[in-house]
């Protein structure tokens, strides 16, 4: 098992492979083969650890949270697509915009791709992963329902926290994967409570679109969805990945 991560070190972006507190510098995504360079950067400034070229989601995939909804069991993955331009890494602000009266937090575990992935089984899909992250799929949910569509709700900046690390060689069967703000909890859930696993979800999706090394699935949260606000702290946590914070702000769109 590694942990890899993305940081900033003196203006220049580089992934890394965490050892303790220490990150060692790769020449490329560990996807692609990065390599160590030995360097242990230790001014470095801590990114999301994924730079995808998109981000899959999938909704109504715990069923306690289809529940909560009033939303029935799906009977195929219902996906939809959150730009890469949404990803904040740990610690950083989640921007609530003007104009909406309710942003959720939604835990979820994010699976991170690491080979190409084209029309594969479910069977062969867990080969095609890299590894797991900690994500948090913030929505305006009045803009959801207000709209229809997800673009916009789960489309702001920020709106996507993922990290703090990628940890490889994880078992996604079974993982607790749960949600607190202000360290009280609000979401308790199991992977193994999914209406479609991981290896099922990559199998489709892959039917659908091309998956490229180091693109995001982020797949759905269980029941127990709520209001941030600024000022709060949440934290999304994944069983055998680890925990990943983030503050709450308004934004300010004055230029
Ligand atoms: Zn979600």
């Amino acid at each position: 098992m590694n942990r890899y991560v993305r940081v900033e070190v003196n203006g220049i972006e580089h992934f890394a492979r965490a050892e303790g507190a220490d990150f060692r510098l790769l020449t490329g995504a560990p996807w692609a083969g990065g390599r160590e360079v030995g360097a242990s950067a230790a001014d470095a400034r801590l990114l999301a650890p994924v730079a995808p070229s998109k981000v899959v989601g999938v909704g109504s995939n715990y069923r306690d949270h289809a529940k909560e909804m009033g939303k029935p069991i799906p009977e195929k993955p219902r996906l939809f697509l959150k730009p890469p331009s949404a990803i904040v890494g740990a610690g950083q602000p989640i921007e609530i915009p003007p104009g909406t009266e309710r942003v959720d937090h939604e835990a979820e575990l994010g699976v991170v791709i690491g080979t190409r992935c084209r029309r594969v089984t479910a069977e062969r899909a867990l080969d095609h992963v890299f590894g797991y992250t900690c994500a948090n799929d913030v929505t305006a949910r009045d803009f959801q329902k207000e709209d229809g569509l997800f673009a916009r709700a789960k489309g702001f900046d920020s709106f996507l926290p993922v990290g703090p690390h990628i940890v490889t060689h994880l078992d996604p069967a079974k993982l607790a994967v749960g949600c607190d703000v202000n360290q009280r909890v609000r979401q308790q859930g199991n992977t193994a409570d999914m209406v479609f696993s991981v290896a099922e979800l990559i199998a489709y999706i892959s039917h659908v679109m091309t998956l490229e090394p180091g693109d995001l699935i982020i797949t759905g949260t269980p029941a127990g969805v709520g209001p941030l606000q600024a000022g709060d702290w949440v934290t999304v946590a994944v069983e055998g990945v680890g925990a990943m914070s983030n503050p709450v702000v308004d934004r300010s769109d004055r230029c």
